[in-house]
């Protein structure tokens, strides 16, 4: 992951104004979260989204940034349940769930899909990444393992090929689609997504 944005030069929004310590670091975390194969927690098939979501306004915000509806979908729509999505319990604490605005609910605050930013990994972020990533000689946890009579609980977190190579454009559109919103200029977005690009697809 291409990292040169928060690297020495004090990042700035278009305005010149220092760009915000805390959502620089929510965003590099979620990123991070992304390259180690965690998807969207609001997309999660048990975050049951999908009816909470004032579509129209959805669209007009995609309209906003640049996306077409399938970008909305494919950022925002739920999630077919699939084993390979390693699901966990549904938490709105991830550092994957996106703070939506209010008004794109039906509900506003008051939809259980709102959520105030999360700034950090919650407990359940660390328990799913070390489980992923174990240290040496630890067994690491698989959806193909032993079967067990857990039934498929919620949320969204894939770390298996299939979804994280299907989810690569959209992790690229993604990268650039936060950028634009960190305010930098428009070369240097284009500059670090196809560096970012490059990464992602190890070309
Ligand atoms: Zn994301």
């Amino acid at each position: 992951m291409n990292l040169q944005f928060f690297g020495v030069d004090t990042p700035r929004y278009t305005n010149g104004q220092p760009a915000r310590e805390l959502e620089l670091r929510r965003i590099i975390l979620h990123e991070f979260g992304h390259a180690l194969g965690m998807m969207h927690e609001h997309q999660s098939p048990g975050a049951e989204c999908d009816k909470e979501i004032n579509w129209d306004a959805a669209y007009q915000m995609g309209v906003r940034l640049g996306w077409d509806k399938e970008m909305v979908h494919a950022q925002m729509r739920q999630l077919a349940n699939l084993e390979e999505f390693n699901m966990t319990a549904v938490d709105r604490k991830s550092i994957m769930h996106y703070s939506l605005a209010p008004e794109l609910f039906k509900l506003g605050r008051n939809s259980k899909c709102w959520v105030p930013d999360n700034n950090d990994l919650s407990e359940q972020d660390r328990r799913f990444i070390a489980s992923v990533y174990p240290r040496d000689g630890a067994p690491v946890a698989t959806s193909s393992g032993p079967s067990t009579s857990r039934p498929p609980a919620a949320a969204t977190r894939g770390a298996k090929p299939v979804a994280v190579i299907n989810d690569k454009e959209t992790l690229v559109k993604q990268y650039e689609e936060l950028l634009k919103q960190a305010g930098l200029a428009a070369d240097r977005i284009a500059q670090l997504t196809q560096e970012f690009r490059k990464n992602v697809f190890g070309q």
